[in-house]
């Protein structure tokens, strides 16, 4: 047997039509406990999941209880942040790409036009090259890393909203700053204010018309965030104002401070992470 076509839209609506894991889109819906292993045909037993992550995840019973923990939070996620319009809008894309992948030439166009009137100005050009074999990539890159979208007028592609002021101990003592958004004290106490609004990690790299996003951590249950969330969230407030603080922190402060909250975290790709900014977010670094 296999899930009912009803049972699969459900499942894809509830998650926006995007992976529980990785938040790309184009899903399947794979069963958590295999049939083989009399895993049972009903909503409960079903997880939205892009082909990578399945390959990674789909047959280790090791991973089945935090596939369901993933999946949950991600259904939760998505209840937060989509309106039904917006998940219509995130089915018409996924429809596109379908044609796309069965050799549809209007579809790409279609497609395109949709990603149009989401886009910010700085994806024209990836939104041009896109073509069948990049459709996918291209969708996602643009859904992940979008800051507005017009359509429903409300800018729910942040990825993250912060729902309670965030404090906590840097590693950078001496420095007094305040601003709308956050204060940086004497003794290193960083505080962050309620109502921000960021993109989970840092900047999704544009590189000659490339985008190399870095996922978003797994889940840290002990802190019901990912494993990348308090260090993205505190590497892109000091980016985002770095123009008003670079006389006090300088952008190696500030990346390192990313590397210590992801260690904190217990996420195991830190020291790549840390890498990454190292090596790209000069980038963004002192920019209005
Ligand atoms: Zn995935």
């Amino acid at each position: 047997m296999s899930f009912s076509e009803n049972i699969k839209l459900q499942v894809k609506e509830k998650a926006a039509f995007r992976c529980c894991r990785c938040q790309n889109i184009g899903i399947d819906v794979h069963h958590i406990t295999p049939e083989k292993d009399d895993g049972l045909d009903d909503i409960s037993n079903a997880a939205p999941l892009c082909q990578n992550c399945h390959d990674q995840f789909g047959d280790n019973p090791s991973k089945r209880k935090e596939m369901v923990q993933m999946r949950d939070w991600w259904y939760k996620k998505c209840e937060i942040k989509y309106s039904a319009q917006d998940v219509m809008l995130m089915r018409e894309m996924v429809s596109k790409l379908e044609e796309i992948k069965h050799g549809s030439q209007s579809g790409i166009n279609e497609l395109k036009q949709i990603l149009r009137n989401i886009h910010n100005k700085t994806t024209d050009k990836v939104i041009d090259k896109l073509s069948r074999e990049t459709a996918d990539a291209t969708a996602s890159a643009i859904v992940n890393s979008i800051d507005a979208i017009e359509l429903s007028q409300k800018p729910f592609f942040y990825v993250y909203y912060l729902e309670e002021d965030y404090s906590y101990q840097t590693s950078m003592k001496g420095r007094n700053f305040k601003n709308k958004w956050f204060t940086l004290e004497e003794d290193g106490k960083m505080t962050i204010k309620k109502g921000y609004v960021w993109d989970g990690c840092p900047p999704k790299y544009k590189i000659r018309d490339l985008y190399i996003g870095l996922q978003e951590g797994c889940i840290n249950f002990e802190t019901g965030k990912s494993k990348t969330y308090y260090a993205s969230l505190v590497h892109d407030v000091f980016y985002q104002f770095s123009v008003d603080i670079r006389s006090l922190v300088s952008r190696g402060d500030v990346d390192y401070e990313f590397y210590l909250l992801l260690k904190r975290d217990k996420f195991t790709f830190a020291a790549l992470y840390y890498f990454n900014v190292r090596l790209f977010g000069w980038v963004w670094w002192n920019r209005n």
